[in-house]
C-alpha cells in the first residue's frame, strides 16, 4: 500500500471523534440500541461448537459428581469450596490466594499475547447472549431489519405476540441460568431442596431466587453489551494489558484503504483504490456496534462476527479472505514477525513460578489438618513413677472422603502419649476434638519448656506430623 495513504489512515484514526464516546450511547448521553446482523461463516461455526459444548458443560456441572463430591463447588455459606472433586476448606486459604494470583498472571499474560479472546469465546456472558438469547431473538422476531420494523411498528397482535413470548422465554431461561448458579453456589441437592420448599417455607431464599433470575433477565434483554463495555473490569482493563503486539480482531487499513464503493469489472488499483468496498457488513454484524476499521476499540470483544462478515465479502468480489482477521496492530503496519515481547517474557517467568508453588502446595497438602496446645492454666504434673506429664488439647479437620481411625505418637523426645477417652475415629470431612497426655521422663527434657514432635498415624502410617510445646521443672 502506499505511505501517504497509510499515514492518511494514520492522521485519520488520530482525530477520530468516535474515540471520545461509546458507540452505544448518543451525544445526548442516550442509549443507542444496537441490533446486529445474524452472523454466518467459518468462524461463527467454529464458535457455535464451542458455545454449545460449554453450555452443555455449565448446565451439567452441578451433577457431575468425582469421588463423592461435585466437580465445582463454591458454598460460600457453609465456606466449603469443591474444585475437580478436591474438597478445600478455610484452612486452604493461602492456596486460594496463590491460585487467585497465578490466575489473576495467566489472565494477563494471555491478553497480552492473544488480546480478548477469551471474551469472544469462553465467557459465559458472550455465550449466553449470542448463542442462547439472540439465538431465540432471531427466531421470534427475525433478523436485524425485520427487529427493527417490529420496533418501530405500533403495538398490533404481531408485536405483543412476539414480544409477550420473547420475554416469557427470556424469563424461564433466566430461571433456568439462576438454578444453575445456585446449584454451583450451595449443591444439587440443597438447590432442589429449595425448590420443593416453595416460597412460604423459605421466604428469603425465594425472594433471592427470584432477585437473580431477575437480574439475569435484566442483563440479556436489556443491558447485553453495556456488560462488556462498561461494567465488565476485564473489558475496562484492556486499556492497560493489551500493545500493538497483541493478536486482535484487527482490520488491515494496509490493504482495504482507501476503502471505496465496488463496482463490477472495475480494476481497483488504476483509481488507487484498496480491497475495502465500504459495505459496512462488518459493522451491521457487529453486536457492540463498532466499526472494526476504525482501528482496536475498547468496545471489541472479538466475537469473530465481522471477519465472517468480510470474508464472504471478499469471496464475492474474488479477493482474498483476512481484511479482517486475528493479528497484530505492529504486524499489519510493519509486516515484521511475531515477536516475544520481554513484557511477556517477565510475565510468563512470574507466571511458571507462581504455577510451581501451587502445583508444590497441592502436592503437599495434607488430608489432614491437627492442632495440638497445651491445655490453658495448667501446669505440668510429677507422676508417681517420676516422669513429668503435660495435658494436651487436639482438634483434627479431616478434609478427604476418607474414615480415619487415628493413632498418637511421641516422636520426639523419646516417651509416650496417652489419650484421655476413647480412640479417635476422623469421620469423612469432619472435625473432632480430644485431649491426651505427653509423657516423658526429666531426663530427656531440655529444661522448662522443650519442643515434642507428636505423629498421627492411621493403621500403622504416619499422616501427619505436629511441633508442640512441653513443660517441665528447669
Ligand atoms: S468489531 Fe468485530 S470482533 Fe469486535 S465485537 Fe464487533 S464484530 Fe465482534
Ligand atoms: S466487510 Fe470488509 S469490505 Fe465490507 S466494509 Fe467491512 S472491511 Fe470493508
Amino acid at each position: 500500500m502506499k505511505p501517504e495513504i497509510a499515514d492518511l489512515y494514520k492522521e485519520q484514526e488520530e482525530e477520530a471523534s468516535y474515540r471520545d464516546h461509546i458507540s452505544t450511547v448518543d451525544e445526548s448521553g442516550k442509549r443507542v440500541w444496537v441490533y446486529p446482523k445474524k452472523p454466518k461463516g467459518k468462524f461463527t461455526n467454529y464458535r457455535m461448537l464451542v458455545s454449545i459444548l460449554l453450555l452443555l458443560f455449565l448446565l451439567a456441572g452441578p451433577f457431575i459428581s468425582i469421588n463423592g463430591e461435585p466437580f465445582l463447588l463454591m458454598n460460600i455459606l457453609e465456606r466449603k469450596f469443591v474444585i475437580f472433586g478436591q474438597v478445600f476448606w478455610p484452612q486452604d486459604f493461602h492456596l486460594a490466594v496463590i491460585g487467585m494470583i497465578t490466575t489473576v498472571v495467566f489472565i494477563i499474560l494471555f491478553t497480552i499475547v492473544f488480546g480478548r479472546i477469551f471474551c469472544g469465546w469462553l465467557c459465559p456472558q458472550t455465550i449466553f447472549m449470542e448463542w442462547v438469547f439472540r439465538r431465540l431473538e432471531y427466531w421470534i422476531e427475525g433478523d436485524y431489519m425485520k427487529q427493527k420494523k417490529l420496533d418501530r411498528q405500533d403495538w398490533d397482535t404481531e408485536k405483543v405476540f412476539k414480544k409477550a413470548s420473547k420475554h416469557l422465554i427470556f424469563l424461564v431461561i433466566s430461571g433456568v441460568i439462576m438454578h444453575t448458579f445456585m446449584a454451583y453456589l450451595i449443591g444439587v441437592d440443597q438447590t432442589w431442596h429449595l425448590i420443593q420448599s416453595g416460597p412460604t417455607e423459605k421466604p428469603v431464599a425465594f425472594v433471592v431466587m427470584v432477585a437473580l433470575t431477575g437480574m439475569f433477565y435484566g442483563v440479556f434483554s436489556r443491558l447485553r453489551e453495556q456488560v462488556c463495555t462498561t461494567i465488565c473490569p476485564y473489558g475496562r482493563l484492556q486499556g492497560v494489558l493489551l500493545d500493538r503486539k497483541s493478536i486482535v480482531v484487527a482490520y488491515d487499513y494496509q490493504r482495504g484503504e482507501a476503502r471505496g464503493k465496488y463496482r463490477k469489472g472495475e480494476d481497483r488499483s488504476v483509481e488507487n483504490k484498496g480491497d475495502c468496498i465500504d459495505c459496512k457488513q462488518c459493522v451491521y454484524v457487529c453486536p457492540t456496534g463498532i466499526d472494526i476499521r476504525n482501528g482496536t476499540q475498547l468496545e471489541c470483544v472479538n466475537c469473530t462476527a465481522c471477519m465472517d462478515a468480510c470474508d464472504s465479502i471478499m469471496d464475492a468480489i474474488g479477493k482474498p479472505k483476512g481484511l479482517v482477521r486475528y493479528d497484530s496492530e505492529d504486524h499489519i503496519e510493519t509486516k515484521t514477525p511475531f515477536v516475544f515481547t520481554g513484557r511477556m517474557k517477565a510475565y510468563t517467568l512470574a507466571l511458571l513460578a507462581l504455577a510451581g508453588v501451587l502445583v508444590t502446595l497441592l502436592i503437599v497438602r495434607s488430608d489432614l489438618e491437627t492442632t495440638i496446645f497445651r491445655t490453658p492454666g495448667m501446669m505440668y504434673q510429677e507422676r508417681p513413677d517420676g516422669t513429668i506429664s503435660n495435658l494436651y488439647q487436639l482438634k483434627i479437620l479431616n478434609k478427604s472422603n476418607n474414615t480415619y481411625p487415628v493413632e498418637f505418637e511421641l516422636m520426639e523426645p523419646a516417651g509416650s502419649i496417652e489419650m484421655v477417652g476413647e480412640e479417635m475415629v476422623l469421620k469423612k470431612q469432619g472435625i473432632e476434638a480430644g485431649a491426651f497426655f505427653i509423657i516423658i521422663n526429666p531426663a530427656e527434657l531440655d529444661g522448662l519448656s522443650t519442643s515434642v514432635k507428636v505423629g498421627v498415624f492411621s493403621e500403622g502410617k504416619l499422616l501427619e506430623t505436629v511441633k508442640t510445646r512441653f513443660l517441665g521443672p528447669s
